[in-house]
This record gives structure tokens, sequence and C-alpha cells, in this order.
């Protein structure tokens, strides 16, 4: 029996793992991928404080090497269910463990176009991660789809890189933010595609050009390397629906306390029904999480 089972290893569920041992409890970390989360996707962390310049992956790293030398066990295994028993009982694909509370600190993923081929282009022309997969396009034609703050620094970051950046957009006016928006109205070799889908994959081996249809009902077919999809992300709760109160967006129904609707089981990160979901607000929560945790436990 654990004191404290965390479920995901990200950037909010390892600071929750930190406090919780720094509080005194036995604390397992469950991680379903490879730990780290969102963040090692990122290329340069700029707005974390202290560190005005780190990758994605060294912080997950140095955050992941902090929450071990501190004492959590992280075991890589899939969580399939939970359930509210006498104690809080986490099904893996391997295992069932106990704890006296947990947090639920799964994050997100990538939401898809949901065109019929996409799956099977993934890595063969589709990607959902310009920092990871951009180098791949030096001198090529890509474009990406989306009108948020992923999409326009996607786009901006791919313009150093490719020769020629599509930026297609379903509306006429982006969701991110402005200055960055204007960053890329300044790159010669950006072309904004607005009011538009993309509706159909066309490729070969690889992916070789896109179809783009306007609100208009005009169609056009675009000859791109790459297309980068940044539509934004669909919090990873399914596996918890049938206990923890969800919003109408999947999001876990918690307020600033991180506490769900079950005692004892508690959120953070992206995957809270929240505001601002940044890096910062992430280990935030996992502090926060973790505090109420130890309270809750030591109420017991
Ligand atoms: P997002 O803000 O939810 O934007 C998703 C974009 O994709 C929207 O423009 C949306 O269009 C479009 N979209 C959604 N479904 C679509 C579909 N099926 N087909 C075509 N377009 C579709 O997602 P995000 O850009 O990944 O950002 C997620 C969060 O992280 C946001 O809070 C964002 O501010 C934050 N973020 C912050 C930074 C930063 O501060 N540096 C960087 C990246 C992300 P509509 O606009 O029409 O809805």
């Amino acid at each position: 029996m654990y004191d404290i089972i965390i479920i995901g290893a990200g950037s909010a569920g390892l600071t929750a793992a930190i406090y919780a041992i720094r509080a005194s409890k036995k604390v397992l970390v469950l991680e379903a991928k490879s730990y780290g989360g969102q963040i090692v996707n990122t290329l340069d962390i700029e707005n974390y404080p202290v560190e005005p310049h780190i990758s994605g992956f060294d912080f997950a790293t140095k955050l992941y090497n902090q929450a071990k030398d501190l004492g959590a066990e992280i075991v890589f295994e899939k969580v399939v269910d939970i359930n509210n028993k006498d104690s809080k009982e986490v099904v893996t694909t391997k295992n069932t463990y106990s704890a006296k509370a947990l947090i639920i600190a799964t994050g997100s993923e990538n939401r898809k176009l949901g065109l019929s081929n996409e799956d099977e282009l993934v890595g063969k022309g589709i990607s959902y991660c310009a920092t990871c997969d951009g180098a791949f396009y030096k001198g090529k034609t890509v474009a990406v789809v989306g009108g948020g703050n992923t999409a326009l620094e996607d786009a901006l970051y791919l313009t150093d890189i490719a020769s020629k950046v599509y930026l297609i957009h379903r509306r006429d006016e982006f969701r991110g933010e402005e200055s960055t928006a204007n960053a890329l109205k300044s790159k010669s070799n950006i072309e904004f595609i607005y009011n538009s889908n993309v509706t159909k994959l066309v490729a070969d081996e690889r992916l070789n050009s896109i179809e783009v249809t306007n609100k208009d009902g005009s169609v056009k077919n675009i000859s791109v390397d790459g297309l980068f999809v940044a539509v934004g992300r669909i919090p990873e709760n399914q596996n918890f629906a049938k206990l923890i109160n969800l919003d109408e967006s999947g999001y876990v129904e918690a307020k600033e306390d991180c506490l769900t609707n079950v005692p004892g089981i508690f959120v953070a990160g992206d995957n809270r029904r929240k505001e601002v979901r940044q890096l910062v607000t992430a280990t935030s929560d996992g502090a926060i999480a973790a505090t109420n945790a130890v309270k809750y436990i030591n109420n017991l």
C-alpha cells in the first residue's frame, strides 16, 4: 500500500511526487509512455522562472531525476482503471496497486484531423510536433493546420527551416497571440490560407499533397512534403470518467485546490479544467495537489 499514487510522469505528476516525498509519504508514479509529458516537445523554454533557456527534454530529465533521487518509485505501466474502495485502487495493464490518495496527472494528447489515412501517414509526412520533426523538412514545402499558439509557433519555427510554409486555419482570425501572428506575418516564406480546412491527404508512400476546402466551397490541391497538425489537444481522462466528474470538453472538474468530486482523488496539470495551461501552472498544480493529498491522508 502506497500513501499516494500519481498517474502520469509529466511536469505536474513529477512535481507532485517531489512535494509528496518531501512530506515523508510513500509515492508511486505510474507512466504509460516515457517521462516528461508534453514539455519534451518544446525546443526552448523561455518562460519558466529562473531558467531563461532550457530544452523541454532537459527540463523533463532534470525533474525526473530530482523526483527519483528523492525516492519516488516510477513504474512504466499504462493505467486502465481506478476504483474507490476502502483504499484507492489503480489497475494497470499488468498489476493492481493501492494507495490512500491518488493524483491524476495524465495531461493531454494531440487532437487529430480525423482524415481516413491520417494515422498511417504519421512519420510519412504527417507530424504533430514541429520541434521534433521540423528538421526533416529543411528546404522543403510544409503546411501547418490550426490557429492557436501551437500552430503559430510551429509555423514560425518552420519558416526558418522549410523553403515555404502554408498556415491553414478554419477561421479568419487567430486564437493564438497577436505578437506571434505578427512575427509570422513578417516572414517572406509564409502563406496564410484562411477560412479553410484540410479535407484530404493525398499520398503514395508518403504524403505529397493536401486538399484544402474553403468555407465558400472552393477546393484546391497544394503540393506539400509535410503537414504539421496543431489543432489542439484532448485531455487524457477517458479511463477515469466513470468515477470522476468531467466537463463537456473532457477536463476534470476541479478548482484551484485540485480536488475532484471524490475525496482523496486529486488532479494536476493540463487535464484539469482551467484557464491557463502552461508549464508553470502544471508544476503549480502538482504542488497543490500533493499538498492537499498529504493533508487528506494525515486526517484519515
Ligand atoms: P488551441 O489553443 O485549442 O487551438 C487549437 C486551434 O486548432 C484553434 O485555432 C482551432 O480553431 C483549431 N482547430 C481545432 N479543431 C480543429 C479541426 N478539427 N480542424 C481544424 N482546426 C481545428 O490549442 P493549442 O494551440 O495546442 O494550445 C493549447 C494551449 O496551450 C492554449 O492554451 C495555448 O495558449 C497554450 N500554448 C501556449 C504557448 C505559449 O504560451 N508559448 C505555446 C503553445 C500553446 P478555432 O480557433 O476556430 O477554434
